[in-house]
């Protein structure tokens, strides 16, 4: 989709910090990171939410997610991590292209709501 910003990170029309990438999908560090080492990972084809993903599309996502989630820890060694994921405005997604968080913990404090 030609206005969405993920699209144009996923096409490398718009610079992102990649971690990860493949035919299919593609992972970049969260431009207003809530913790340190906050990841997100997309679709290379736009698909605004959840409810859009066909069971291909997910079982990849879902596949390649513990490889980042395990670059994430070694990279930033956080005590623990929230895999997060939100659908539609009222659930707090503002971009609608389908992303998954990787949001590593550091403690209590560290500011994640
Ligand atoms: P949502 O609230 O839709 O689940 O999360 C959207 C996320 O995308 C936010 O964490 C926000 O910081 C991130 N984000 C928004 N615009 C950009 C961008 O241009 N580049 C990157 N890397 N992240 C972005
Ligand atoms: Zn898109």
């Amino acid at each position: 989709m030609s206005s969405c910003i993920f699209c144009k990170i996923a096409a490398g029309e718009l610079p992102g910090e990649i971690l990860y990438e493949d035919d299919h999908v593609i992972a970049f560090m969260d431009i207003m990171p809530v913790t340190k080492g906050h990841v997100l990972l997309i679709p290379k084809t736009h698909r605004e939410n959840v409810y859009d993903l066909t069971s291909d599309e997910a079982s990849h996502l879902f596949a390649v997610a513990p490889k980042i989630a395990k670059a994430i820890k070694d990279t930033f060694e956080p005590a623990g991590m929230n895999l997060v994921q939100n659908n539609g405005a009222a659930a707090g997604q503002a971009v609608f292209h389908f992303h998954l968080h990787f949001v590593p913990r550091y403690d209590e404090t560290d500011g994640y709501r």
